[in-house]
């Protein structure tokens, strides 16, 4: 009888461990697309809310509109994974929706400078950067107006805190030069006619261990690397992935982003992430997409990032709305 008894209040707190708990507080993670309420070619920068009101901004690229772009809110961090232009930033859209999904229209051009920077000083955010970027996003942040004290390193290893949250940088396998068209001449032409750009150290990755128990890792443009197993799942124990997936000749495309997430992280789930491709026409997927693979490939849940939507994320790495 007591065995039954036992039995029976096991399995009771077993599913009491796996309900979530609809007032646990849980971590807003909003896509600032090109294109609204859909996941288009160029899209990668995201907003995240802890529960305590801290936002950070990861990639702004080509997609956020400037520091004035009405959906930034308040900024606290910047985050900027490598300094490749459609994550730096050479130019925005002149207004939202501006061209197509495939084929936005960036024709505001904001260089030498970046949008990334620009954000950063108009919002008096931090810039958090891993590698050698800090000096040089230092520098942009003051042509932009800002404090160039508020670009802090983070390298590898290291963790900051930026009110409730805490970030570190990981290792990608990628490539990190600044091209010719953020520097000023007479190194601009020079470099331009060598062909060449300025290498700043290598690209990173983020891990975020936000409030609320929740740990992302933010794939930043990579091949798959073994630290993906032993530092970002043995270590830090990330329970959502933000995964880029935009393939040849880049980065890791559908299968090999699948084998990183199945294998090596094993998060709760997914966010697809730099697809390079339409992925959705009215906000629904489309079925011959690479992000549609990824999500056929992936076991755990892979939800898609359209822009405008928030998704809520409890402590073990569930989206609980939005998604
Ligand atoms: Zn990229």
């Amino acid at each position: 009888m007591n065995k039954v008894l036992i039995a029976v209040a096991t399995l009771a707190l077993a599913a009491c461990a796996t309900t979530p708990d609809p007032q646990a507080p849980k971590v807003k993670i909003t896509p600032l697309g090109s294109h609204d309420g859909e996941f288009c070619a160029r899209d990668r920068a995201l907003v995240f809310e802890d529960p305590d009101g801290t936002r950070i901004l990861y990639d702004a690229g080509f997609t956020v509109r400037g520091a004035n772009d009405p959906r930034l809110g308040k900024i606290d961090a910047v985050l900027l994974s490598h300094v490749h232009g459609d994550h730096l930033g050479p130019g925005h859209q002149p207004a939202a929706n501006a061209g197509n999904c495939g084929n936005p229209d960036f024709s505001v051009n904001v260089t030498p400078n970046s949008v990334t920077t620009m954000v950063a000083a108009g919002k008096k955010a931090k810039i958090l950067a891993g590698s050698d970027m800090h000096t040089f996003l230092a520098a942009k942040v003051g042509a932009a107006g800002g404090d160039p004290k508020l670009v802090q390193l983070v390298r590898f290893g290291a963790l900051v805190k930026v009110g409730g949250v805490s970030v570190a940088t990981v290792p990608a396998t990628h490539t990190n030069a600044v091209g010719p068209e953020f520097l000023d001449k007479p190194l601009a032409d020079m470099l331009r006619a060598a062909g060449l750009g300025v290498d700043v150290g290598p690209p990173v990755g983020y891990v975020l261990r936000f409030s609320n128990g929740l740990v992302a890792y933010l794939s930043g443009d990579t091949g798959i690397t073994a630290e993906q197993e032993t530092t970002v799942r043995r270590y830090y124990k990330a329970n959502l992935v933000v995964m880029n997936i935009g393939g040849s000749p880049f980065t890791t495309g559908p299968d090999e982003s699948a084998f990183v997430v199945n294998e090596l992280v094993r998060p709760a789930s997914v966010i697809a992430s730099h697809a390079n491709e339409p992925a959705t026409i009215g906000g629904k997927l489309v079925p011959t997409s690479k992000t549609a693979a990824f999500q056929k490939a992936a076991k755990m849940p892979v939800h898609v990032p359209l822009s405008g939507k928030t998704m809520e994320f409890d402590g073990s790495g569930r989206c609980t709305a939005g998604c």
